[in-house]
């Protein structure tokens, strides 16, 4: 079925206020002498026909499918992920936001995943890696006699290189460094980017197994392990440990947790996987990549009612055109092609839930709202499995589905769903990041280097129909939440909540909904307001964790540069 809009949703464009800005800086196609040479409507229709090519491989209709990929995007009902946007149809052709290389203990391994890293970026792609198998600080190193200098010291260079490639790129190349909790040098890992400035192109993740977490409990010891010997080092303090993560989180926002054995053991595929892509929803084997798309939940919603068959509709056509993308896209290494074709990894996710929730009526703060996450994201993961599977049947399943742990005759991808932050497309579509609650009524945002001020639509709408005042509006525009604001209803406060607003368990208990029905992982940053203290982080991992997260991240805010300000001015 053909994706219709939803029943009267708020009036607006298809595309958001600042698309076209953002589009003409960074995405549309440049001549030679690097004039912009083709409009947003243009952009779609390249990446439309480039990517429905695939169906002419299997006996479609590739311009028919063409037409209906370019009604998707141009519609602002889906969005595939930025290097999609950026690079189909152009000579680079590389079509995926996210890679997983592996670094070996070995000069080679090191600086050969260098060279990959660097290449990936060149393309717009961002890398994931673990650095748990190099040999800690003050290691033998047999070949010089002298000792080695650790898995930061490393993650120093690979900073730099992002650091030197991302001149040139349109996109800047991002990076997740993980390490195992019972590495040697897992403290300086911790602290690593205490120090401003330091490793601005990591996001950094601590690797926490079952057992580990059941230790942090109990109140015992952890065994720190030389990778390169398999001896223990040192033991130390569980909950220390744990204790650290969440007060360098507090100080900077790094480092975030990943829960290994959640990770592996929803993993359906043979292998173990160590690491995720930079934002850490997209957990994947080493030299594995997965290219993402998200569905405009906004678009569904209106006057209190979800469209459920333009949301299906929609789920299957954008299931389609992402198993069109692995078919035409140019992969950057040979190994990177070979390994992601075993399992076609796909991840369709959401962004403008927080705008379906206030289409819908629904608090982000309630418990309806956890509902809501649930309700959404099984039916579009069914609809998404139901589509791989058919497609299965029509062009084959994917290589791996043997030997993988999956129960189907037929499945064309491994994967199905991802939830992305969605940090660009959502800006294109207009709406709400990813699952995140809205920042601000108003905000103020750096945008390629230059300040934007937005007051929320939704609100706006609101606001008139409901007769507020024009000074109540400047209040808002200047605060960026209804928060001590007079004269405004009860219901229209709850309604309006902002990310700060919102307790940190109920980010965790949506993060946690969208996961139970999520393949991959899911994409979230619980706000915390300044205020909150270590023993708050501490408790959200814990939450996370028992909620079956895969991981999670925290954000206090102020606590480093940062893209969002509340309010014109900031706070
Ligand atoms: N990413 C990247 N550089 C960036 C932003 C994102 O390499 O500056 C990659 C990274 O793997 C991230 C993924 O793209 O996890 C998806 O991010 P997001 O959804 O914000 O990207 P968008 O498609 O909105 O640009």
């Amino acid at each position: 079925p053909h994706p219709r809009p939803g029943k009267e949703p708020t009036p607006r464009p298809a595309l958001g206020p600042f698309a076209p800005e953002l589009l003409r800086k960074r995405y549309l196609r440049r001549d030679v002498s690097g004039d912009v040479a083709e409009t947003a409507e243009e952009m779609f229709s390249r990446v439309a026909r480039t990517v429905a090519r695939a169906e002419g491989r299997f006996g479609g209709d590739a311009s028919a499918m063409a037409a209906r990929f370019r009604d998707l995007m141009a519609g602002g009902l889906f969005l595939p992920n930025s290097p999609t946007l950026m690079n189909a149809g152009l000579s680079l052709g590389q079509l995926s936001a996210c890679f997983v290389l592996p670094v070996e203990d070995s000069m080679d391994g090191i600086f050969g995943a260098l060279k990959e890293m660097a290449k990936i970026h060149q393309s717009g792609g961002g890398t994931g890696f673990s650095f748990s198998r190099l040999r800690p600080k003050g290691d033998p190193v047999r070949a010089t006699g002298g000792v080695a200098s650790g898995p930061v010291s490393f993650m120093e260079v690979f900073d730099a290189a992002t650091e030197v490639i991302k001149q040139g790129g349109r996109r800047r190349g991002a990076n997740m460094a993980v390490l195992r909790a019972d590495h040697p040098d897992i403290l300086d890992f911790v602290r690593a980017k205490e120090r401003a400035g330091r490793l601005q192109n990591f996001n950094l993740s601590v690797g926490i197994t079952d057992d580990q977490m059941r230790r942090a409990r109990s109140g015992r010891k952890l065994d720190l392990i030389n990778p390169r010997t398999g001896q223990v080092a040192e033991k130390i303090e569980a909950a220390g440990l744990l204790q650290e993560v969440a007060a360098s989180a507090w100080r900077r926002g790094d480092p975030g947790v990943l829960f290994l054995d959640r990770i592996n053991d929803a993993h359906p595929l043979p292998g173990t996987i160590e690491a995720t892509n930079p934002c850490g929803e997209q957990p994947l084997l080493p030299y594995e990549s997965c290219n993402l798309g998200s569905v405009n939940l906004s678009r569904f919603a209106g006057r209190g009612e979800v469209d459920w068959d333009g949301l299906e509709g929609t789920a299957r056509l954008a299931i389609r055109f992402l198993d069109d993308v692995l078919e035409v896209n140019r992969f950057p290494l040979r190994r990177i092609r070979e390994e992601t074709l075993k399992s076609r990894k796909i991840g369709l996710g959401v962004m403008g839930f927080a705008e379906m929730l206030i289409e819908l009526g629904i608090s982000y703060a309630s418990k309806e709202a956890v509902g809501m996450a649930e309700e959404a994201m099984k039916f579009i993961a069914a609809a998404a499995r139901d589509e791989s599977r058919l497609l299965g049947e029509e062009r084959g399943s994917f290589p791996l589905l043997e030997e993988s742990s999956l129960d189907w005759d037929a499945m064309r991808n491994a994967t199905v769903t991802t939830i992305a932050p969605t940090g660009s497309i959502s800006l294109i579509a207009g709406t709400s990041p990813g699952i995140e609650p809205l920042f601000g009524l108003s905000y103020s945002r750096d945008l390629l280097g230059e300040e934007m001020v937005a007051m929320n639509p939704l609100f706006e709408r609101m606001a008139k129909d409901r007769g507020l005042g024009d000074g109540l509006i400047r209040t808002v525009a200047a605060q960026g939440t209804l928060d001590g604001a007079e004269g405004v209803p009860d219901d229209l406060k709850e309604l309006f909540v902002t990310a700060m607003e919102v307790a940190p368990a109920q980010h965790v208990k949506i993060q946690a909904a969208f996961q139970r029905f999520t393949d991959n992982g899911v994409s979230k940053t619980v706000n915390l307001p300044p205020e909150a203290t270590v023993e708050n982080v501490l408790n959200i991992f814990a939450l996370a964790y028992d909620l079956g997260c895969k991981g999670i991240t925290v954000y206090r805010y102020g606590s480093r540069d940062q893209l969002l300000h509340l309010g014109e001015g900031g706070r």
